[in-house]
């Protein structure tokens, strides 16, 4: 099976479009969001009916659950903030059940999903460091968990009980270790590159890419601009930040 990974989509439909164009020419059997489809750009329907049009399976990012009020936007920053009560203008009560009805943990087999950590789902920690990934790791059912919500892709391996850092373009996994994958964003890179970011996961061969792909910037900023979205959601969306 081959397996779209993508997280961080936050209603940035022009890259949304860029990466599942890509992904059309990969042979995908089946497509996971690792949450935050709403918030920051100024597509969050078009956005949500792509997702379900895949008929991708979806957990819950921070950004989805303050839009159902399922998560207090208090310890989001200003410009988060706007842009969420700005998405839960938008919304209809059908998106809104949708995103309500999003799990916070999804488990199979071959892997899982979480946007930020095992420990709390709930509280959306960031996974940043081999301390943080070490509770989840803890945690984990499986050999292989995708997290989202920093916006930088990169992927934790464990060895034993080593945790390293990887930031690889492709690596094959091996049964001896465990890996948590972070997908990156499609919608908003913080990792100094623009370009949507998106990962693929091969489990015949268990090659795992991470990959990149450049999307019409300037429409996607012309849009949060247009939607009186604050200025900076557009600029940071240039330098990847
Ligand atoms: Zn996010």
């Amino acid at each position: 099976m081959r397996y779209a990974i993508f997280s961080d989509i936050h209603s940035n439909l022009q890259a949304f479009e860029a990466v599942l164009e890509a992904y059309s020419e990969e042979r995908i059997d089946k497509y996971f969001c690792v949450g935050d489809i709403v918030g920051y750009a100024a597509n969050p329907i078009e956005c949500l009916e792509l997702a379900r049009k895949l008929n991708s399976v979806v957990v819950a990012g921070n950004h989805d659950f303050a839009s159902v009020d399922l998560t207090g936007i208090e310890y989001f920053n200003p410009v988060a903030k706007q842009a969420v009560l700005w998405t839960k203008r938008i919304l209809n009560e059908d998106w809104k059940d949708f995103l309500k009805r999003l799990p916070l943990v999804f488990e199979d087999k071959d892997f899982s999903l979480v946007h930020g950590t095992l420990e709390d789902p709930e509280k959306f920690d960031y996974l940043t460091n081999e301390f943080v990934a070490k509770g989840t790791f803890d945690l984990i059912k499986n050999n292989l968990l995708f997290v989202g919500h920093t916006h930088v892709p990169g992927i934790f391996i464990e060895e034993v009980s080593y945790i390293s850092y990887s930031q690889a373009g492709k690596i094959k996994l091996t049964s001896d270790k465990r890996y948590i994958v972070n997908a990156g964003s499609v919608g908003q890179p913080r990792d100094g590159n623009p370009k949507a970011s998106y990962c693929i996961f091969d489990t015949d061969t268990q090659l795992l890419e991470m990959k990149r792909i450049n999307y019409d910037i300037e429409e996607a900023q012309k849009r949060i601009l247009d939607a009186g979205l604050p200025a900076y959601l557009a600029q940071r969306l240039l330098v990847g930040r």
